[in-house]
C-alpha cells in the first residue's frame, strides 16, 4: 500500500488524507504541533523542520513526500529530496517562496504582473515608491500568507509607517513594493501536471477576499471563455519550465481586461476547495494521483458551486446541513482570531438555484455582506 508523506498539519494536509483513503493510499503528517488538525484523521509525526532524526524515519516510512505548506525550509526539502521522491521538486518551492523569483518567473512565462521593485533598506523604499508609485502594497518576500506581512501605502507620506511595521522583517528576508492594483475581479486558476507531463486546468474561480483573507469564491467564474484558455497556456508553460508535478494555483487580478499575475502556490489551494464536491475529480485528488504516478482525473465542473471560508469561528451548521448540495467542512480546529477554521460549499446545476440556496443560508447565518457580492453577479447571469 502506497505511502504518501505530508509535510505540515493543516486543513489541506487533513483534506488531502481524507482524498488519498479511497485510493488505498495511506497517508503519515509532520507537524511540529501535537495539535495539527490533520492528525485528526491521519497518523501524525511530531517533529519540527531541522528534527533530521524524525525526518530520516518519515523518509524511510513514505512512498513520496508533498507539502500543506509552502514554507517548509529548502535545505529541509532538499535534505528530503536525497533520500525519497519529493514533489513538487524543492526548486519549484524555492520560487514560490520568494515573491521576487516568483513575479520574475511570471514575466519570463508571459504572464504581466503588478509593478515591483525589491526593497531592503530604508533608501530603497523610497526609490521604489518613485518608480512604482502610489497607492502601493509593502510586502514580505517571504512568509507571508492570509495579507499578514503586508503593509499598504494610500500615499509616500505612509513610507514612514511602512518601514516601522515591516523594516525589521526586511532586514531579515527583504520586501518588495508593489504598485497597487485597483482590480475589476480577482480570478484563480487551479492546474495539476502529471510524472508524465498530462496537465490540466479546473474552471477558473472568482474569488473576494476580506482583509487580505480569502472570504468567497465562486466557480466556475462567470465570463471566462477567452481569458480560460489563455491562463491554461500560461500555467501550462510555468509547470513546465519548473517541471512541476502536482496541484498548484495561480493567483491572478483583471485590470481593463488584462490579465495580470499576483502569486502562485505550489500545493492544493483555498480557492480549489469546491472541487471536492463541485468537480468530478477534487484537487485533493488529482494531486494525490499526480504526486504517485497515477492517471489524473476529468477537472471539469459539475455545475455552479460557491464557498464560503469560515475565518475566526464556526457559525451554526445548520442551515448547510439541511439545504440540498450544501457540504459542510469543519477543520477541528481552536477557534482564532482570522484563522481559516472551516468552509462551506454550496452547488447548484444553475446559477438561479445557485443564488437561492447562498441567499437561504447566508440569511439564517447572517453572512448577507460576505455572499453578496456573488449573488449580486448570479441574479445578473
Ligand atoms: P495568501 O493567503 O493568498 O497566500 P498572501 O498573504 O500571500 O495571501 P497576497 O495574495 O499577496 O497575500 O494578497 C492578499 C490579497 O490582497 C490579494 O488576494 C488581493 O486581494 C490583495 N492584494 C495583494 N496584492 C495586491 C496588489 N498589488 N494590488 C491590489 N490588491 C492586492
Ligand atoms: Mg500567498
Ligand atoms: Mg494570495
Amino acid at each position: 500500500q502506497p505511502v504518501l508523506g505530508i509535510l505540515g498539519g493543516g486543513q489541506l494536509a487533513r483534506m488531502l488524507a481524507l482524498a488519498a483513503a479511497p485510493l488505498g493510499v495511506k497517508t503519515l503528517v509532520v507537524d511540529s504541533a501535537a495539535d495539527a488538525c490533520a492528525g485528526q484523521v491521519a497518523p501524525l509525526l511530531v517533529a519540527d523542520w531541522k528534527d533530521y532524526v524524525a525526518l530520516e524515519r518519515f523518509a524511510r516510512e513514505v512512498d513520496v513526500v508533498t507539502f500543506d505548506f509552502e514554507n517548509v525550509p529548502a535545505e529541509t526539502a532538499h535534505w528530503l529530496a536525497e533520500r525519497v521522491a519529493v514533489s513538487p521538486v524543492p526548486r519549484a518551492l524555492a520560487v514560490a517562496q520568494d515573491r521576487l523569483a516568483e513575479k520574475t518567473l511570471f514575466r519570463e512565462c508571459g504572464l504581466q504582473t503588478p509593478a515591483f521593485v525589491a526593497v531592503d533598506t530604508r533608501e530603497d523604499l523610497d526609490r521604489a515608491l518613485a518608480e512604482v508609485g502610489a497607492p502601493a502594497i509593502l510586502k514580505t518576500r517571504r512568509l507571508g500568507y492570509d495579507g499578514k506581512g503586508q503593509f499598504r501605502l494610500r500615499t509616500s507620506q505612509d513610507a514612514d509607517a511602512a518601514w516601522a511595521a515591516l523594516g525589521e522583517q526586511g532586514a531579515a528576508h527583504g520586501l518588495i513594493l508593489e504598485a497597487f492594483v485597483p482590480f475589476e475581479r480577482e480570478l484563480s486558476v487551479v492546474a495539476v501536471r502529471s510524472r508524465e507531463g498530462d496537465f490540466r486546468t479546473w474552471p477558473l474561480t472568482r474569488n473576494w477576499h476580506t482583509d487580505g483573507v480569502l472570504s468567497l469564491s465562486l466557480a466556475p467564474a462567470p465570463d471566462i471563455e477567452e481569458l480560460q484558455r489563455r491562463v491554461t497556456g500560461l500555467a501550462r508553460t510555468l509547470a513546465e519550465r519548473l517541471e512541476y508535478v502536482g496541484v498548484f494555483a495561480l493567483e491572478l487580478f483583471v485590470e481593463d481586461g488584462e490579465l495580470l499575475g499576483n502569486e502562485m502556490a505550489p500545493r492544493v489551494h483555498n480557492s480549489g476547495h469546491w472541487t471536492i464536491e463541485g468537480a468530478h475529480t477534487s484537487q485533493f485528488e488529482n494531486h494525490v494521483r499526480a504526486v504517485l504516478g497515477l492517471p489524473l482525473g476529468d477537472t471539469g465542473a459539475r455545475g455552479l458551486s460557491c464557498m464560503f471560508n469560515w475565518i475566526g469561528e464556526l457559525p451554526d451548521p445548520a442551515p448547510v446541513l439541511t439545504t440540498t448540495d450544501a457540504h459542510w467542512h469543519d477543520y477541528g480546529k481552536q477557534a482564532r482570531p482570522g484563522r481559516k477554521v472551516g468552509h462551506a460549499t454550496v452547488c447548484a446545476p444553475d446559477a438561479r438555484t445557485l443564488a437561492e440556496r447562498m441567499a437561504t443560508i447566508a440569511g439564517a447565518l447572517h453572512r448577507e455582506a460576505q455572499a453578496g457580492p456573488a449573488l449580486d453577479l448570479l441574479r445578473h447571469l
